[in-house]
């Protein structure tokens, strides 16, 4: 894996700069998007500092499963019973701008597809 950059979510998790935190683990947090592409967005992302998912390596498979499993009891936070999206970009093609592994959960309305 490439050396990890610092990004904004690093200074989330650490509580430098402020987010609306819906979940908190040892190994995961999830905060709402700044700019919310639907009723609900949040982000579920690891605490460790994955660049993207192309970059994720076999000893992360557990995280990569647990984030998963986090999503599922966000969503039930979050009354999402009508049903939901997760999606995660990855690099320049898939519209990654933030180089922190997140999946975005989208829901609270009827969602198109695809995808722009
Ligand atoms: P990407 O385009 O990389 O898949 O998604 C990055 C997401 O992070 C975008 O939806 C963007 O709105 C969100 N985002 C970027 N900076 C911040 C921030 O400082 N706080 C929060 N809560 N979300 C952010």
């Amino acid at each position: 894996m490439s050396q990890a950059p610092e990004t904004i979510f690093s200074k989330i998790i650490r509580r430098e700069i402020p987010a609306d935190i819906v979940y908190e683990d040892g190994l995961a947090i999830a905060f709402r998007d700044v700019s919310p592409q639907a009723p609900i967005h949040i982000l579920v992302i690891p605490k460790k500092p994955i660049p993207r998912l192309s970059e994720a390596e076999q000893q992360d498979e557990t995280l990569l499963g647990h984030l998963l499993r986090v999503v599922q009891q966000v969503a039930v936070q979050e009354k999402l019973e009508q049903g939901f999206r997760v999606v995660i970009n990855n690099g320049e093609d898939g519209g990654q701008t933030v180089e922190h592994l997140h999946l975005h959960l989208l829901g609270g309305r009827s969602l198109s597809w695809p995808p722009g």
